[in-house]
C-alpha cells in the first residue's frame, strides 16, 4: 500500500515532517514545500500509486471531495480570489514526484502564477474525437 522508497509515502507515515492541513482515513493534505502561491497545498492518497492510471477507483472517487473541502477553507483563510485544482501525470506533464497527488493552488487577482497555455488550432479534431471515442472502454 505504501512504498519505503517514496518521499510522499514517508510523509504520509510521518517519517518526514510536513505542514499538514487535513487528514482522514484515505488522504492527507499538506502545504507544498515550494509553493506556487501562498497556501499551495497537495493532496496525497494514503496509497502508493504512481499516477491517475494506477490509483484505485476508491481513491479517485473521493479525491475531489477532499479538494473541495480543503479549497473552501483555504479560500476563507487566505481570502484568495480563486483556486486551481490540478494534477500532473508523467514527466512530460510536469510530474516530479511519482506518487499520485493533486495540487490546490490559491490564486489572487493579478498574481503571476504561470498556469497557462497558448491557444492552438483545432485542425483534425473531428477525426481525433472519433478515434478517442472508439478507444474509450
Ligand atoms: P509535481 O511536480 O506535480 O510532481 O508536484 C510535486 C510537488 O511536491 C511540488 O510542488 C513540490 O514542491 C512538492 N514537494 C516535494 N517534496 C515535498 C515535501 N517534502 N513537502 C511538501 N511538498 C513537497
Ligand atoms: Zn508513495
Amino acid at each position: 500500500m505504501l512504498n519505503d522508497e517514496c518521499i510522499f509515502c514517508k510523509i504520509v507515515k510521518g517519517e518526514i515532517p510536513s505542514n499538514k492541513i487535513y487528514e482522514d482515513d484515505d488522504f492527507m493534505v499538506m502545504l507544498d514545500i515550494a509553493p506556487a502561491s501562498k497556501g499551495h497545498a497537495v493532496i496525497l492518497p494514503k496509497y502508493h500509486a504512481e499516477n491517475i492510471f494506477t490509483l484505485p477507483d476508491e481513491y479517485l472517487e473521493k479525491v475531489l471531495k477532499v479538494a473541495r473541502k480543503c479549497s473552501a477553507a483555504m479560500m476563507e483563510v487566505l481570502k484568495c480570489d480563486g483556486v486551481n485544482v490540478l494534477q500532473n501525470n508523467g514527466e512530460a506533464a510536469g510530474q516530479t514526484v511519482f506518487h499520485y497527488h493533486m495540487h490546490l493552488i490559491p490564486r489572487f487577482n493579478g498574481d503571476n502564477v504561470g498556469i497557462c497555455w497558448k491557444p492552438g488550432t483545432a485542425d483534425g479534431n473531428d477525426e481525433l474525437a472519433a478515434k478517442i471515442r472508439e478507444a474509450i472502454k
